[in-house]
């Protein structure tokens, strides 16, 4: 019993044949610069990568050459025992706080939500436009939101005019839900308690983060949009918005170079020129100051953000570290730590210093709050989703 679990962007498709049960992948692939005159195409099955360079004008010829691929490679899609496609959407708004079986309507509405996420919407549609055309099974959208429906309104609602908030929508929706979610439930799992107050650090090239109280989030750093928050790749995170006025005002930039400034070439490339933290690391140890300032901003900006969320739940049991500098990066995690330790948490060096696949606890047993690494896996999470939809 397999998903194929796809993740549509405006000229790529990522996937993977997941079977929900075991987790394991079976298949994992990606499409990238669809329309673009030559497309790239890399498909991994049996711990085998098979590379080729196509033209594909569209999302429609893109999947159906993967499809091929699953034909002429495998697994075949019909022996795999594929009983749904999961679909990643990133925002669903206030309509959605759980994945939904995707019908007319559900479509539609995914489409009414595009333009508070102009990026990522549209191009989710193009996906489930496609497979539903070319696989004749359940299809099921997994909304990055859906998590944080659960927020208190006074962490929700911006202290924004309430009328024109309302009119337009601007309120503070989340991002990277599945993520937090599979990794919250999975300290609960670990812990094996769920009376916790937990703190998730989504820390990859998006960086998020989330207070997470009995399981239910109540506050999150992403907000109308994932530009809010942490320093991320390529992005501001918080800055005061009247940085765009001034901007407009006095620079003269446009309103899409304003976007483009702050979502593309800022956060860590904008700092450091660097927006992959290894790179960034490298240039710090070779002794560039505004990489190393770059590091200081993106730690003093997590700090911050423990501090007030723990002072939000009234308390704190769990950090969760997680994504590709969460789990990968133990520096990182060393600098945090280090800047808590005035609230007793201390690191267990050794653990800390351990790579690998599973959850583990990198703080010491005296620490006042448990600190773990938690892998995380926003395939398998959409995966266990759409098998529990069609299994309703
Ligand atoms: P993600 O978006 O979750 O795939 O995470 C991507 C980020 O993880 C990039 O900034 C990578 O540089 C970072 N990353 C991956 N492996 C490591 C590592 N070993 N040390 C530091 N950062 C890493």
């Amino acid at each position: 019993m397999t998903v194929l679990v796809i993740n549509s962007g405006s000229s790529s498709i990522k996937y993977q044949l997941v079977d929900p049960e075991s987790g394991e992948a079976l298949a994992v692939g990606l499409v990238e610069q669809i329309g673009e005159g030559s497309s790239h195409i890399k498909h991994t099955y049996r711990g085998e990568k098979h590379e080729f360079d196509e033209p594909l004008a569209d999302h429609g010829e893109g999947l159906r050459y993967v499809l091929n691929l699953f034909d002429t490679i495998g697994p075949k899609l019909s022996e795999a025992g594929i009983k749904a496609v999961g679909h990643r959407v990133v925002q669903g708004g206030n309509h959605f706080d759980s994945p939904v079986l995707i019908t007319p309507e559900v479509r539609d509405l995914v489409e009414e939500l595009s333009p508070l996420a102009p990026l990522h919407n549209p191009a989710n549609l193009r996906g489930i436009d496609v497979a539903r055309d070319l696989l004749d099974v359940p299809h099921v959208a997994v909304f990055d939101t859906a998590f944080f429906q659960t927020l208190p309104e006074e962490a929700a609602r911006y202290a924004l005019n309430r009328e024109v908030a309302d009119k337009y929508g601007i309120r503070r929706y989340g991002a990277h839900g599945t993520s937090h979610q599979f990794v919250s439930e999975s300290v609960t799992e670990y812990v094996g308690r769920t009376d916790l107050k937990q703190i998730v650090l989504h820390l990859g090239n998006g960086a998020s983060v989330s207070a997470v109280v009995n399981g239910k989030a109540v506050d999150t750093s992403m907000g109308l949009t994932p530009l809010e928050g942490l320093v991320m790749g390529t992005r501001t995170g918080d800055i005061d918005p009247a940085a765009i006025f001034h901007l407009r005002r006095v620079g003269g930039m446009n309103v899409d170079e304003i976007d483009n400034l702050f979502n593309k070439q800022s956060g860590l490339k904008g700092l450091a020129g660097e927006n992959d933290m290894r790179a960034v690391w490298a240039l710090a140890e070779g002794g560039d100051a505004h990489a190393r300032e770059g590091l200081d901003i993106y730690v003093h900006r997590i700090v911050k953000y423990i501090g007030s969320y723990a002072a939000v739940m009234g308390g704190l049991d769990v950090i969760a570290f997680t994504a590709g500098i969460g789990e990968n990066d133990d520096l990182l995690r060393t600098e945090v730590v280090e800047r808590l330790k005035g609230f007793g948490l201390t690191l267990d060096e050794s653990q800390n210093a351990i790579r690998g696949d599973e959850i583990r606890q990198i703080s010491t047993d005296e620490s006042s709050v448990q600190v773990l690494v938690v892998p995380t896996n926003e395939e398998l999470a959409i995966a266990r989703a759409a098998m529990e939809i069609i299994n309703k």
